[in-house]
């Protein structure tokens, strides 16, 4: 044998550290016990159990899309895949692609519809704001485009397009389908897939959902998937194909060896949102996120984006003058096991607010390292007064249990 086994292999626990890091970036984010447990678990992809399985993650999707009609299919891969997906099946080369861009995932959707061979305007949107209904109306009164694509929360910037909704209805009017990347905010905040007329949905596992990364979500508005069915070119993803897809999450029968555990995961993470309902879960996240805004505020910092505009699912802090971001953070998950995210551009840092993330001992836990760990790289500042703005803003009285 010409291959030896490789020297010196570690096994994961001399690997992992001995206590895990607490996930409080940009994600994944942690996992409740039922999402871990039911990842462990393998069954087959196709049979009765299976397709039971599948038919309450259509379901329950539907539920957290808020959709009566819209078509759901699982993909094996991370959100980017999903994005992919929704990209390939509705954007025919040669068409034109509107996306609006907000920083790097939203610019990820245009790149996609670009190697699909589409004819893309970028609607860049000056950083640290929300894209403005009557601009995007001129783009789309000017380009004419079949499609616009959109995210709304841009995890990169901490971005919220808050006025998704009147920004799809536009689109609408003027016959051009709507992608909306929903993967940071999906079951964070209000997003009504039928209402506000969207024609796919894109959600990953590891943030909102607080699933696990590389299985997703996606759903297709009724007008998407005929325009789905009507297409009779060649798709140049095999994986990717929709309508192959639906051989699998709609007819019982075999596209790829879908990824039952992960599955499995997405089931049980699905069924913990139904469990806590959207609305308790929604105000849950904005009570979470103002709370520790507070605090970080009160410490003497700065966010990073201005409330109009202020996504709540990922915070961005301005990395005070004199101080390193990566250092920062390194001290973090070192003296304090807890981890938060560094940037794509901009000099912050970023701590997410998406499922799990969003509970009392993980704020308090992650603000106190965040505090505790900038005065040992020397910034001022003043932590407990920090604190107290998080418990004050929580209203610990009222809200302990829920939260
Ligand atoms: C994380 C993220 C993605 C990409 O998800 P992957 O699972 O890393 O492919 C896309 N869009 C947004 C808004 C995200 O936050």
């Amino acid at each position: 044998m010409q291959i030896q086994v490789p020297d010196n292999l570690l096994s994961l626990d001399n690997i992992l550290p001995d206590e895990p890091l607490l996930m409080m970036g940009a994600g994944p984010v942690p996992i409740p016990a039922k999402v871990a447990a039911a990842n462990g678990i393998v069954i087959n992809h196709l049979g009765d159990t299976m397709a039971q399985i599948i038919e309450q993650v259509k379901l329950m999707s539907r539920y957290v899309f808020q959709t009566r009609e819209g078509h759901i299919l699982g993909v094996a891969g991370p959100g980017s895949a999903a994005m992919e997906m929704a990209v390939t099946n509705l954007v025919v080369p040669g068409s034109k692609v509107l996306s609006v861009c907000n920083g790097f995932f939203s610019s990820r959707l245009a790149e996609m519809a670009q190697r699909v061979e589409a004819e893309v305007v970028r609607l860049d949107i000056e950083e640290g704001l929300s894209a403005d209904p009557k601009l995007v109306e001129q783009y789309i009164v000017e380009h004419k485009p079949q499609v616009l694509t959109i995210v709304q929360g841009e995890t990169s910037s901490t971005v919220c397009n808050t006025q998704l909704a009147d920004i799809a209805a536009i689109a609408k009017q003027h016959d051009c389908l709507v992608i909306v990347d929903a993967v940071c905010t999906l079951s964070t905040m209000p997003f009504n897939m039928d209402e506000w007329g969207i024609d796919a949905v894109i959600t990953g596992g590891q943030k909102g959902l607080s699933c696990i990364p590389g299985v997703s979500l996606i759903g297709f508005s009724s007008k998407a998937w005929q325009f789905i069915q009507a297409r009779n070119d060649q798709l140049r993803h095999w994986c990717l194909d929709a309508k192959l897809a639906d051989q699998f999450w709609y007819k019982k029968s075999y596209h790829y060896t879908a990824p039952v555990s992960g599955i499995l995961a997405i089931h049980e993470a699905l069924r913990l949102v139904c469990t806590e309902t959207l609305d308790v879960r929604f105000a849950r996240h904005l009570r979470s996120s103002q709370a520790l805004q507070a605090g970080i505020q009160g410490m003497g910092l700065d966010l990073y984006v201005k409330p109009a505009s202020r996504l709540n699912s990922v915070v961005g802090i301005s990395v005070p003058n004199g101080i390193d971001g990566k250092q920062l953070l390194s001290t973090m998950s070192k003296r304090y096991k807890v981890e938060i995210s560094g940037s794509f551009g901009a000099n912050i840092v970023r701590i997410g607010q998406m499922g799990e993330q969003c509970r009392t001992h993980n704020l308090f836990r992650t603000l106190h390292a965040f505090g505790a760990s900038l005065n040992l790289l020397g910034q001022k500042l003043d932590l407990p007064a920090g604190m107290a703005a998080l418990e004050s803003t929580l209203d610990l009285n009222g809200y302990a249990d829920e939260i």
